[in-house]
């Protein structure tokens, strides 16, 4: 599969992708945390596409949160499993 790059139309549907400000749930573990982060999200059908830095960033906090390596992190509330 061909990698999407930023300012292609979304390689899903082929629909226009704008930039925004996401959150992004990360679990690592038994550990999860929220990262605001610019993607191109699709208009038509949701899809998000982050730049291969943002995605390093992913890697490095779930690595983080399987070691349970969180105090660089702000405590946000609670997670419950309900169900
Ligand atoms: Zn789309």
């Amino acid at each position: 599969m061909k990698k999407p790059k930023f300012g292609d139309n979304c390689p899903i549907c082929g629909g226009e992708l704008v930039l925004k400000v996401v959150e992004k749930l990360l679990r690592g573990g038994k550990n999860t945390a929220v990262l605001r982060v610019r993607a191109e999200v699709c208009l038509h059908c949701g899809e998000r596409l982050y730049t291969d830095k943002t995605v390093r960033r992913f890697q490095q906090i779930r690595t983080k949160l399987e070691r349970q390596d969180t105090a660089s992190f702000k405590p946000l509330g609670r997670s419950f499993i309900a169900g």
